[in-house]
């Protein structure tokens, strides 16, 4: 269906952005997290009964007893658990980054699992991601993608640090509006992917990078020639287990020929999302895969010595949400204020977006749009609201480039457009909203020598990815929309 992974390149897909929406989800968050732990039996002990006769009270002092035991039982279990404290008070962090053991050079390991919402990993028990967050660095609200939450342009705003409107890839497919050539998940020419990847900017300082999948990784471009040996061309039917074994072969390479850059894709849980909706049976089976993954690779990596030498930066491009309930906007519904016909229409859902011939005013086809829609006649009118891009909510970043065609929809979460009533029903999940949408959000557990152990830091955009790897490897960055300054609010100082 509107699988966006990678593993769909066919250029049918369809991504769409949100209304404007603001963030509603602090609520579910909180309840997501808001461990409940005071059923520590401890409680009990301090009960105000008093007790009549000495039987009771001794039967009390009894309990009081078996109460504290236990109470100290389990603080010394949640305490001397060897996946560390997870307490996020700061002052215990250490102060400098530890120093390599094996490696010659640092090593960062980027590993997508696409559409691994934030909240995903409370699910079931998610033993090695959970590791890897206990004992290395989480943004403890979820990571940010950019607007549209879409696959490819998430992922290359992850590797270039760019938006999508300054590197180009501005959804899943698009249309070139000088050439009329068409964009899709299986366009390689240089001339659509702008800015400078992670693995150009890696190649340009003398150091090998390797790609095992990643959005824009097989385009030719500057220094990087997606290089047989370590650049794999896109295939979803190789088993996920083929892709870490590889990955973890690199480190069998002698010590100058390691790679210092690597991605690693996986297509779920994604992939099970859209089938079925984030809250199916399905996708936890499906993160509970993505987790054994994690400690396949975990294993893989002790066994030659190099885990703790390694950074592992785990990531998701974006979230998802379920779509059922037959919420549906229809573009013909809007006949009666505007005619849109379906050639207007670049995608529909989750991001309308809507390119008017020469000779039609975008201001025009927008005041009239949203007249309808305000109406009160149109079906879910209010869940949906168009602007010219450039009044969209300058948080978006979504108006610099000649690519966004001018009049954009932003859709409520949950909400789909259609152009006319079929009887279909559809009942899945979706991403590619507003990316104020809790929903949309995924997660970021950084681990390694420039990671504080069990740190939690604020939520932050996905743009900033790119100088955090460049200043892992300390190599000199390309320009981008991230901040020069976001690295050292996450990783630990150099050693002295
Ligand atoms: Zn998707």
């Amino acid at each position: 269906m509107g699988s966006d992974s990678l593993s769909i390149l066919t250029p049918s897909t369809k991504p769409t952005p949100l209304p404007s929406q603001e963030e509603d989800s602090a609520n579910p968050s909180a309840a997501l997290l808001s461990f409940d732990t005071d059923s520590s039996p401890s409680s009990s002990a301090n009960s105000p009964h008093k007790p009549a006769t000495t039987i009771v009270f001794i039967s009390l002092l009894l309990t009081t007893c078996v109460a504290l035991s236990a109470a100290v039982a389990f603080a010394f279990l949640f305490f001397s658990s060897p996946s560390g404290s997870p307490h996020p008070s700061s002052s215990s962090f250490e102060s400098s980054a530890r120093p390599l053991k094996n490696l010659h050079h640092p090593v960062v390991l980027l590993i997508s699992s696409d559409g691994f919402r934030f909240g995903y990993q409370f699910k079931t028990p998610t033993p090695n991601i959970g590791r890897l967050i206990a004992n290395g660095t989480e943004a403890d609200m979820g990571l940010i993608p950019v607007f549209p939450t879409l696959t490819f342009p998430n992922h290359y705003s992850i590797v270039t640090g760019l938006y999508p409107s300054y590197h180009g890839i501005i959804n899943n497919h698009f249309v070139d509006p000088h050439t009329g050539e068409l964009f899709t998940m299986a366009s390689h020419e240089p001339k659509w992917w702008l800015g400078e990847p992670l693995w150009e900017t890696v190649v340009n300082h003398g150091f090998k990078a390797a790609t095992y999948f990643w959005p824009g990784s097989e385009v030719n471009k500057g220094s990087w020639t997606c290089p047989e040996k370590f650049c794999k061309h896109y295939n979803g039917s190789v088993p996920f287990e083929e892709r870490v074994d590889t990955v973890l072969h690199y480190f069998d390479l002698p010590s100058t020929e390691i790679p210092v850059f690597m991605t690693l894709y996986f297509e779920d849980p994604d992939h099970q999302g859209h089938q079925v909706g984030p809250d199916d049976p399905e996708i936890t089976k499906a993160v509970a895969r993505i987790d054994g993954l994690i400690g396949k690779l975990i294993e893989g990596l002790e066994k030659r010595g190099v885990f703790e030498d390694v950074t592992i930066i785990m990531v998701g491009d974006h979230g998802m949400v379920g779509t059922c309930d037959k919420k549906l906007i229809f573009l013909d519904d809007l006949a009666p204020w505007v005619e849109i016909p379906k050639d207007w229409v670049q995608s529909y859902t989750p991001l309308l977006a809507i390119r008017p011939p020469p000779g039609v005013e975008p201001a025009d086809v927008v005041a009239k749009i949203n007249e309808g829609l305000k109406s009160g006649k149109v079906e879910n009118g209010q869940n949906l609201r168009v602007y010219l891009k450039e009044e969209l909510p300058s948080r978006l970043h979504y108006a610099a480039s000649d690519r966004i065609p001018p009049v954009i929809g932003l859709i409520e979460e949950g909400f789909k457009v259609e152009q006319k009533r079929t009887n279909r029903r559809e009942c899945g999940g979706a991403h590619g909203y507003d990316n104020a949408i809790f929903s949309m959000r995924t997660i970021f557990i950084g681990h390694g020598p420039q990671f504080a152990r069990g740190r939690k830091v604020p939520s932050f955009e996905n743009v900033q990815i790119y100088n955090l790897v460049t200043s892992i490897l300390n190599i000199q960055g390309a320009p981008n929309n991230g901040s020069l300054s976001f690295p050292t609010s996450v990783l630990l100082p150099p050693s002295p």
